[in-house]
């Protein structure tokens, strides 16, 4: 690892924000009224199993709302708890509801226009399935790329079939490679989300998803705590058959052996995950962002100090 990025010791995403757009850049979540093929019946109903009743978008804006509302809404939420700043900041326009490709391409255009158009917005980033990505949706998407960045965040959690079969995913590793292909062909920034903790998996199968994605041309990655949730289908797993969770000292070495295996082009977008507290069942200690992300600067610094005596030739 190096001290590269504004001292950051990873290639953080406030870092790559600052870089491409030179300025200040918050990601606003929203709601574009679609549903998920692993819940309206096409593939399952009742979704992946860690999935809330929000799609993993419980921050978002409503979706009754107007997209040109849903920002303002959230931008005026965002502009709330920052400080006074000489400039005002850029926004990304974060599809981050179910599954944001999974609606005709002419709504898709309508909305997706709506949002880039918007003065405040510097690029859009949407969340959607590997499986949702089909020719008419990547030209459309490559249309957009022209206008402002677009990326594109695939909920990819692990390259092993039998986990991703436990967690009803819905499709196998070479669809995901196939969208990546496509996806890269199109010029789009593909962001991939892990989860780290899934029921049944080692530490070293978590080394491998981190180890599998170094070696493919993604552009940035969003490591997540498998978060427990209320209502949810592994809630119920965790209750009549509890499974081992992270401690937090466990995890953030995990997360720091992950990000040691990634080629330092890829952002790191997320550390750990940001599930909603009221929902939240275990690990609990993850509620506690500031200790947590003390916690990785801590341990950054203590490994950091560890290789670097190794460099330098010192024995432990
Ligand atoms: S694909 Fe995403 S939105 Fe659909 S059920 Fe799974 S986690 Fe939820």
């Amino acid at each position: 690892m190096s001290l590269t990025w504004n001292n950051t010791p990873y290639h953080s995403l406030d870092y790559e924000l600052k870089t491409t757009f030179g300025r200040k850049i918050y990601k606003l979540s929203l709601d574009g009224g679609m549903t998920c093929p692993n819940r309206d019946g096409t593939l399952g109903t009742r979704g992946c199993i860690f999935c809330s009743e929000g799609g993993s978008g419980d921050f978002a804006a409503p979706a009754s709302m107007d997209i040109r509302d849903q920002i303002g809404a959230a931008k005026e939420r965002v502009m709330k708890k920052m400080p006074f700043q000489s400039e005002g900041p850029g926004f990304i326009a974060y599809f981050q509801s179910f599954t944001n490709t999974y609606a005709p391409v002419p709504y898709l255009r309508s909305l997706f226009t709506q949002a880039i158009l918007h003065p405040d917005i510097a690029g859009l980033s949407i969340g959607t399935r590997p499986d949702c990505l089909d020719g008419d949706v990547l030209a459309l998407l490559r249309e957009l790329n022209a206008i402002k960045p677009v990326w594109v965040e695939l909920g990819l959690q692990t390259i092993h079939e039998e986990s991703a079969r436990f967690i009803r995913r819905g499709y196998g590793l070479p669809v995901f490679e196939a969208a990546l292909a496509g996806l890269k062909e199109a010029g789009i920034t593909v962001i991939v989300h892990v989860i780290l903790g899934l029921p049944g998996e080692s530490r070293d199968m978590m080394r491998e998803t981190a180890a599998y994605l170094a070696s493919r041309p993604i552009d940035g990655i969003k490591l997540q705590l498998l978060h427990i949730l209320k209502g949810t289908d592994l809630a119920d797993i965790y209750q009549t058959h509890p499974f081992p969770v992270f401690t937090m000292d466990s995890y953030i070495d995990l997360v720091i052996d992950c990000v040691e295996l990634l080629p330092p082009s890829i952002t790191i977008h997320r550390l750990t995950g940001d599930g909603p507290k009221s929902l939240l069942i275990a690990p609990l200690w993850s509620a506690n962002k500031r200790q947590v992300l003390n916690g990785f600067a801590k341990r950054f610094k203590e490994r950091q100090t560890w290789q670097s005596r190794l460099w330098n030739g010192h024995t432990l």
